[in-house]
């Protein structure tokens, strides 16, 4: 791959993701401007465009200070064009295509990016072992924007907005007790990496198909054992979706 995919941290635990090669860099929901600002200067790239997936003010309170400084820095995504399911612009300075997918339920506006080869900017819908807060309220739509992921190649890598993994870790070893020895190796393997390189982020598809309760509900054991914990039966993944949200809400 000519590009690479970096880290910028803000805030407590957000990630601003750059998109860049030895030149030219695009910033994913830029929620503050001087880290980015720094890490342009110590990698000596120019900024040529942004991503926005939604309007939170963690994701997009830096946009303002960047296009003022970089006025020819082309904005993508939320809030500045309206697209449907897969619709595609060029990144011609990196020489990249990029897809965009609604994904309302956390905002109603929230978009994802599948950017180039297998690369999904999914913003507060998706986190490792998690997903996003339903704050619209609309629980059928961020189902089926989950939906929507799943249907992703299984060898998309995935870049949340947010250093969430370790504590929907432990939601889910406290909910799926029965695989607990399954989860705990997992748990080492984060815990390792978040020692070594401080970030746990990219995920992969496949293993979020496999572990992240939140893309699981239509199994039957995973339903079972929201019943238990709910204490009334549940055999639809969409009920079961609202009420393992409903759970890690309450966490
Ligand atoms: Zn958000």
């Amino acid at each position: 791959m000519s590009y690479k995919i970096s880290p910028i941290r803000a805030f407590k635990d957000n990630y601003i993701w750059a998109i860049h090669d030895d030149v030219n860099v695009i910033v994913v929901d830029p929620g503050e401007c001087i880290p980015v600002l720094q890490f342009l200067q110590e990698q000596r790239l120019s900024l040529v465009g942004i991503l926005i997936t939604h309007e939170h003010a963690d994701h997009i309170g830096g946009v303002n200070e960047l296009i003022a400084k970089f006025p020819n820095v082309q904005v993508f995504g939320c809030g500045y064009q309206q697209y449907n399911d897969f619709d595609s612009f060029k990144l011609p300075e990196l020489n990249l295509t990029c897809q965009v997918i609604n994904a309302p339920g956390h905002t109603d506006n929230h978009v994802l990016f599948f950017v180039g080869d297998a690369h999904l900017f999914c913003g507060d819908v998706l986190f490792s072992f998690g997903c996003g807060r339903v704050f619209t309220g609309d629980f059928i739509a961020a189902f089926e924007s989950l939906q929507k992921i799943k249907q992703l190649p299984t060898n998309t890598l995935i870049y949340p907005a947010h250093e969430y993994t370790q504590a929907n870790l432990n939601f889910t070893l406290q909910t799926d007790k029965g695989n607990i020895s399954y989860y705990q190796v997992i748990n080492d393997e984060v815990q390792t990496r978040l020692l070594t390189d401080d970030i746990s982020l990219p995920t992969i598809l496949a293993n979020e198909l496999k572990y992240n309760l939140f893309l699981r509900t239509d199994d039957v054991n995973v339903q079972d054992i929201i019943s238990s914990k709910c204490g009334f039966q549940i055999s639809d993944r969409f009920d079961c979706f609202v009420a393992l949200r409903e759970l890690r809400n309450n966490y």
